[in-house]
């Protein structure tokens, strides 16, 4: 990335913020020979593929996990900005491991991850889905181990 100030070759970032929203990402870049700074967008190739349980793929969509986070979060005190935002922070994360594809069922487990530290109920919901529990006492052993845990469930 050559300086627009002086065309020196070498830059340092001083910072990079990913705008999932845009695919992009932005960067400060601070001159090697002048020290001017100057800012870069990088355009993601966002080619992520989710394999699902039969086998097939399709494109991975941050609009789609939206969509799915918020099904679970419904009637919860899950904020719709807070759906985005976790669903935001998964893709930034399968940007920045650069992953190529990904099942459905380690998906949910990001998905997971981060709902049991946002909200009790949330999660045992999307658990209930992600896991396909059994029955009924599949769900009660998750909300009861979290009980145990100190979590509050409502
Ligand atoms: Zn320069």
């Amino acid at each position: 990335m050559k300086c627009p100030f002086c065309n020196h070759e070498e830059s340092k970032v001083t910072d990079s913020r990913n705008t999932i929203d845009a695919n992009a990402i932005r960067r400060r870049r601070e001159c090697l020979s002048c020290q001017r700074r100057f800012t870069t967008f990088e355009t993601l190739d966002l080619t992520i593929q989710v394999k699902k349980r039969d086998g097939t793929f399709e494109d991975f969509q941050t609009e789609k996990l939206v969509r799915g986070i918020a099904a679970a979060c419904r009637h919860t005190r899950v904020s719709h900005d807070q759906v985005v935002a976790l669903a935001n922070s998964i893709t930034k994360e399968l940007i920045e491991r650069q992953i190529r594809d990904i099942k459905t069922s380690d998906l949910g487990k990001l998905v997971m991850e981060r709902l049991k530290a946002t909200d009790m109920v949330a999660y045992v919901r999307f658990a209930c889905v992600y896991k396909r529990f059994k029955d009924v006492e599949d769900i009660m052993d998750v909300i009861e181990s979290a009980t145990k845990k100190g979590e509050a469930v409502k």
